[in-house]
């Protein structure tokens, strides 16, 4: 194959962060080989290559930097896009490394036409487009390319919402996302049935306060009712606020056949003086009664929580509180995160005027490692209940482990990793998009479920 012949439409994309950044990659390629453009990969090459970036944490912006001088060095001549949060947030930090062709904001991103204006500049500065965040008011679709398309087949990442209201001290995506805005029933409902029939068998609702989902009169529990009617086995919410977890989602998880019972919620501290400090929208009452309803009316039913630590102030007590409160309550697993100024953020002024004194580094390391040994003892206890009892997994993935034993891997409605062993090649990679009833065994040093197949 001559680069020349198809160099001028061949695209690849990579993204960081979030699914809710997967989705929108994936929308903007469906998008761009609507347009005459030719799906590739970095490995097969391609003329224009699209870089989906993060700006989370202090920490993603540096991997995408380290990404984005990686692909730019072995792809010389390709026209480089870099796209996204950190675009939207640092255009002129992004400008001053060359190689780079353009630069789109978080809006910006979605002007399909704009990819095939960009050149590949030697001399000149990039094409910049970022529009304030402050202005948006429009929110662009975000969904999995069709299973034909997509390496992975049988997880559909879906956008149902943009942005966001709630102004956490700590957070920098209303600034990089703007004002929460919901995309129409209609649209979502449409886009899971197409996603359904592409061969998809879970479809993971996702945005940025996804729970804060807002159409006309329609919340997040109407359009939940409204998926269930699209021939899909599993619809999972990626993430969901403690303040929109109310009693009429418990009872329509609960009685749901395809909603799945699993919560992710984020905590962020177990400290009510540092949770009020961080402008959370609930206390630790309301946290804990949250899960435990979840946990006790709905069967199965996993919570998972992300928790920060050395939020600037944080004590040795507030510290304490968090893991103790933890320790109690019925989790199924941790994701720790170390507290990241962000610019413009009300924290970081604080911080600046000096109205809050940052946590030592050391001290943030200790925290951080401490209550990640916590989040793996809770998620352990968890998924020890499951031993000895038959759950329903979705294989999603095979591959050949060294002793020449075919692995298949896949997930429990309540989002468990198991992996099904065994040398019958054929049979196991047979198992790639089904949903199967499966013996749980045992639990390995990983943390992975072992079971068997039950025919
Ligand atoms: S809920 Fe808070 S932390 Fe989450 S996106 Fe909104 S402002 Fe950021």
């Amino acid at each position: 194959m001559n680069i020349n012949d198809h160099a001028i439409n061949r695209v690849a994309a990579v993204t960081l962060g979030c699914k809710l950044n997967y989705s929108e990659t994936s929308m903007i390629l469906d998008e761009l080989c609507k347009q005459g453009w030719t799906l590739s990969t970095i490995k097969e090459g391609a003329e224009l290559i699209i870089i989906h970036t993060c700006a989370v944490t202090k920490q993603a912006e540096q991997k995408c930097r380290q990404k984005i001088r990686g692909i730019i060095r072995n792809n010389p001549s390709s026209r480089i896009a870099v796209i996204g949060c950190y675009a939207q947030l640092y255009p002129e930090v992004l400008s001053e490394i060359n190689g780079i062709d353009a630069i789109l904001g978080s809006n910006d991103k979605f002007d399909i036409p704009c990819y095939s204006k960009i050149s590949k500049k030697t001399i000149h500065p990039p094409l910049v487009k970022v529009t304030p965040a402050s202005t948006f008011d429009i929110v662009y679709p975000g969904y999995s390319l069709p299973a034909s398309l997509s390496i992975e087949r049988t997880r559909a990442f879906l956008k149902i919402q943009d942005g966001c209201d709630y102004g956490c001290s700590y957070c920098t995506i209303p600034l990089i996302r703007g004002v929460s805005r919901s995309i129409p029933a209609e649209q979502i409902v449409e886009r899971a049935s197409f996603l359904a029939s592409s061969g998809y068998r879970e479809i993971v609702l996702t945005g940025v306060n996804t729970g804060d989902y807002h159409y006309g009169n329609l919340g997040l529990c109407d359009l939940l009712r409204m998926l269930e009617k699209v021939n899909i086995s599993r619809i999972r919410i990626s993430s969901i606020e403690p303040d929109i977890v109310n009693d009429e989602l418990i009872m329509l998880v609960a009685a749901s056949k395809k909603i799945v019972p699993h919560f992710h919620i984020p905590l962020q501290s177990g400290s009510d003086r540092i949770l009020k400090a961080m402008r959370r929208r609930y206390d630790t009452v309301l946290y804990r009664d949250k899960v435990l309803q979840s946990v006790e009316r709905i069967e199965g039913c996993a919570v998972g929580a992300d928790v920060m630590v050395g939020y600037p102030g944080e004590t040795e007590e507030d510290f304490q509180l968090m893991y103790r409160f933890i320790e109690l309550l019925p989790l199924a697993g941790l994701h720790v995160f170390s507290c990241s100024l962000r610019p413009g953020t009300t924290l970081a002024r604080q911080v600046e005027n000096r109205e809050r004194k940052p946590v030592p580094p050391a001290e943030i390391t200790r925290r951080h490692r401490e209550l990640s040994e916590l989040g793996r003892m809770k998620e352990a206890h968890f998924k020890s209940h499951f031993i000895g009892k038959e759950c329903m997994v979705l294989f999603e993935a095979s591959k050949l482990l060294a002793n020449g034993i075919q692995q298949c891997s896949g997930y429990t409605r309540n989002y468990l990793r198991v992996l099904v062993e065994s040398s019958d090649r054929l049979k196991l990679q047979a198992f790639r998009g089904k949903e199967l009833p499966v013996m749980i065994d045992s639990l390995d040093d990983d943390l992975n479920l072992k079971g068997r197949v039950l025919s």
